[in-house]
């Protein structure tokens, strides 16, 4: 049965999307990759538009509509360059487990402000001594009356540099994934410092901080759940962020396409366009074709997710395969293009750079291989 995932709705917000990125984002994009971060306004812009609450109940401010939404705005602001959709998206991983898990009271403090636009909000997870095994976080927080006392560090923290509410994992029991809880940390605590701005290969625009904690005292009220539901809190966040990230590999594969095509089409060589030779043209019709078929998938998966399946292996291989086809396209448009496509003044040497961190961030790729190998028992 043929199945349209996009219907007239989806359009109609994917051109207000687009009109905000043409606008809004565009004619600075250059300037904010250079100085490493985009405007603080912009979180205000997005909110003020209806971008940052997407599938978030209305009653917190939020615009409830299925994946397909989603996935429609981060097809189109990764279309200039992924770093303002991660630094912007970091609420989309920071506020989910106080919807699923806080009190009333945690949701109209922490979430109404960040889906306004008047507060930014972080999800740290990662510590210097490790990503991948997040069963394993090491910084404590110990019970001390009304309060926790946080002593830790975490490091790749997007938008880590100016959050104002840092969801963060933090162990408060044994070793393993059960002594893990979510503390809410507001970045007035004292003790509480960004230790390191990163600078990275890509998503430039986006800030990413390493972040220390020393003596932070939380207040109890902070704790997201329960004690020991912190790893719990952090799966549930998982299939939504993965989705994303492949949607945002095929976004930037799909604009490095599109800008090959339009290259190919008017540069010159040996008295004929490109795409006058027969293996630019193959070049193109397979990058085309990757881009299709991981597109296929992904919208495939999200309507199972839509539709309340369990998709953690067709996740994993949605994650894969399209960060896998990003790496590959992004590649042959820089060949394409020649001296300009490694030139930063060429839309796809920064779309080459964003790439790369697809198959790291929201979990690796041997993860992700490790997560299908185990539930498809081999
Ligand atoms: C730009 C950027 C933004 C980020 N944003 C955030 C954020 O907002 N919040 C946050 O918490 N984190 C964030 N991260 C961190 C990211 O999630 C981690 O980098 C990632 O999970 C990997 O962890 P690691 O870097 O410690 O690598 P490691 O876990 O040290 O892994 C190193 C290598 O070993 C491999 N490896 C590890 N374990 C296994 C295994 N069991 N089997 C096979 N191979 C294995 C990995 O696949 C990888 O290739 C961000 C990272 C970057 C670069």
């Amino acid at each position: 049965m043929y199945q349209q995932y996009f219907t007239e709705e989806h359009n109609i917000f994917r051109a207000s999307v687009k009109k905000f990125v043409e606008k809004e984002i565009k004619p600075h994009i250059e300037e904010w990759e250079d100085e490493e971060m985009f405007p603080i306004e912009l979180y205000k812009k997005a909110a003020d538009n209806g971008f940052t609450g997407l599938r978030f109940p209305e009653e917190y401010g939020g615009t409830p509509c299925d994946i397909f939404m989603l996935l429609a705005y981060t097809e189109e602001v990764v279309s200039c360059g992924a770093g303002i959709a991660a630094g912007l998206g970091s609420l989309n991983l920071a506020m989910p487990p106080v919807l699923k898990m806080g009190t009333e009271e945690q949701k109209q403090k922490f979430i109404v402000p960040v889906l306004k636009g008047e507060k930014i909000a972080a999800l740290a997870i990662t510590e210097p001594n490790g990503g991948s095994d997040v069963a394993n976080i090491q910084t404590r927080a110990v019970r001390d009356g009304d309060h926790y006392i946080v002593n830790g560090a975490k490091t790749f923290i997007t938008s880590g540099c100016r959050a104002d509410f840092i969801t963060t994992a933090v162990r408060t029991g044994g070793p393993g994934f059960k002594g893990i809880s979510i503390l809410m940390i507001d970045s007035s605590t004292p003790g509480f410092s960004v230790s390191k701005k990163i600078r990275k290969m890509g998503w430039c625009s986006s800030d990413t901080a390493e972040l220390s904690f020393v003596d932070c005292r939380v207040p109890v009220g902070n704790l997201i759940g329960e004690e020991g539901m912190g790893f719990y809190g952090i799966m549930i966040n998982f299939q939504s962020e993965r989705i994303c990230l492949a949607t945002m590999a095929t976004g930037i594969a799909e604009a490095a396409l599109n800008e090959s095509i339009k290259y190919a089409k008017t540069r010159e060589a040996f008295g004929r366009t490109l795409t006058g030779f027969q293996v630019t043209r193959h070049k193109l019709a397979d990058m085309a074709t990757r881009v299709q078929v991981a597109k296929e998938f992904n919208y495939r998966v999200a309507a199972m997710m839509d539709a309340g399946l369990d998709v953690t292996k067709e996740v994993s291989m949605a994650k894969n395969f399209a960060c896998e086809v990003c790496d590959k396209v992004v590649d042959d448009a820089v060949q394409i293009h020649g001296g300009y496509g490694y030139a930063r003044e060429y839309l796809v040497e920064r779309l080459y750079r964003d790439s790369r961190i697809l198959s790291i961030g929201g979990g690796t790729t041997e993860i992700m291989k490790e997560i299908i190998s185990k539930i498809s028992g081999f």
